[in-house]
């Protein structure tokens, strides 16, 4: 007999939805179908959507060092209250930065006390540290994060050119992609500079000031840069955090002459526009920056088109004071795990009818293909029960007191979402409850099947 059974809700997998209930036995999923035996305990899922949890391949949570500004305790609450199951965290924020086997010890040891949904990790890919990454990836890394302008933090290094094919040969030898935050250095460095002796000499420093120092293209320059390098090495390449469909364009076409990359885009990206900066401020600081209306317009496009592969969220929140002051200093990222699910269902399934299949696809079952995470991803049986119960006929409106962050300071505060997570289970365990974090465990770490 299953423990627990989720009876009545519409179950959204790749091949269409169905009505039916999803039996789970030691957390994984039993059963799928009509009207299944009862269990010990029972969800009810009429009216609602079932789709797989999230997984959220791109987060900032910090830990360990820098857990003033996120941590994996509140970082995984707040992915928890917006859908997800899983993460992957980027080698940095933390301290130290993940460009070692030690250091991806560490940081798995650390979460995996605070985390309450599973994880897996990037390594980083920096100067001088390309002899790291077969460790790591022995350690069980999901792929390889590069920076090809800077990251904002100097201990970590953006990767030259040589550095990145270097890295990429080796990533292609050891299976396993390399990310990159694709925005040129020739052309950001110069135009930061001129921006930071604006704030030196105490001109007026405006929102176009700061827009402008990040153009479209430093994204698409470094895009066709790195699209050559993996056609090159063969590595397989993840471009995180494309902003514009320009962006997407140039992947979409490398990719249908044969260069294996995906595509990832942020919620942000799909919601905000520059004159949501303006009206914001510098909470909704990022690099890339918000864009022109046109360009959201153009990646909701390239979304439906499905030249899209992943949505993820691209948290990188800090303590307040931090994200004040003028746009030089003010640190660049926005807080936001728990408002991807909700922006793809009020801007993309009620406004451009993007079909829920697709969604379930964009943040479950594509992540987990492209970083060969086993049994997870769809809802099939055998695969780990990590679910999302989804009330698309609801609608709420974020405040602070709903965000499950360690600070509650967030661009998307104020907004409503036709849409409302009601449930989140990580491998049958309800960590998520009409408005309530219920986890009771923790997560668990998370390696690519076969390495
Ligand atoms: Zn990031």
């Amino acid at each position: 007999m299953s423990d627990l059974v989720v009876r009545g809700g519409t179950i959204v997998g790749a091949g269409g939805s169905a009505h039916g209930d999803v039996a789970i036995e030691d957390g994984r999923i039993a059963d799928i179908g009509p009207e299944l035996a009862g269990a010990p305990h029972e969800i009810d899922a009429r009216g609602l959507f079932v789709l797989p949890g999230m997984i959220d391949v791109h987060v900032h949570f910090n830990e360990p060092g820098r857990t003033h500004w996120e941590g994996a305790a509140t970082g995984s609450r707040a992915l928890a209250a917006g859908g997800g199951t899983l993460f992957f965290d980027m080698p940095l924020n933390s301290t130290p930065c993940c460009v070692s086997a030690r250091a991806v010890n560490r940081k798995r040891e650390a979460l995996e006390r605070a985390s309450v949904t599973d994880f897996g990790l990037w390594g980083g890919l920096v100067p001088g540290a390309v002899g790291e990454m077969a460790d790591m990836a022995e350690r069980g890394v999901v792929g390889f994060k590069a920076f090809m302008c800077d990251s904002g933090l100097p201990e970590f290094p953006r990767a030259d050119d040589q550095t990145l094919r270097d890295g990429m040969a080796q990533a292609a030898r050891l299976h396993l992609p390399v990310a990159v935050h694709a925005e040129s250095h020739e052309i950001t460095e110069p135009l930061s500079v001129a921006l930071r002796d604006k704030v030196r000499l105490k001109a007026d420093l405006t929102v176009r000031d700061f827009l402008e120092s990040r153009p479209v293209i430093a994204e698409t320059e470094a895009i066709g840069r790195a699209l050559e390098l993996a056609r090159e090495t063969g590595a397989s390449l993840h471009i995180v955090h494309v902003s514009t469909g320009r962006g997407v364009s140039l992947a979409a076409e490398a990719r249908a002459r044969g260069v294996d990359v995906s595509i990832e885009t942020c919620p942000h990206y799909l919601w905000f526009t520059e004159a949501d900066v303006e009206r914001l401020g510098t909470i909704a600081k990022c690099a890339p920056p918000l864009r022109a209306a046109e360009h959201a317009d153009a990646l909701w496009n390239a979304l439906m088109a499905g030249d899209v592969d992943i949505v993820a969220s691209d948290h990188s929140p800090t303590e307040p004071a931090m994200k004040a002051g003028d746009f030089v200093s003010a640190w660049g990222g926005v807080a936001g795990v728990q408002s991807t699910v909700p922006v793809l269902l009020d801007r993309g399934y009620q406004d451009r009818h993007l079909p829920i299949e697709r969604i379930a696809d964009l943040i479950a079952a594509s992540p987990a293909r492209r970083f060969r995470i086993a049994r997870k991803g769809t809802i099939a049986r055998g695969n780990d029960a990590d679910l999302v119960l989804i009330d698309a006929g609801s609608s709420f409106t974020l405040a602070e007191e709903h965000l499950q962050q360690r600070h509650k300071t967030s661009p998307y505060v104020g907004a409503t979402f036709r849409g409302v997570v009601r449930a989140t289970l990580r491998r049958g365990e309800a960590i998520f409850m009409d408005g309530h974090i219920t986890a009771r465990t923790c997560g668990r770490f998370v390696r690519p099947d076969g390495l």
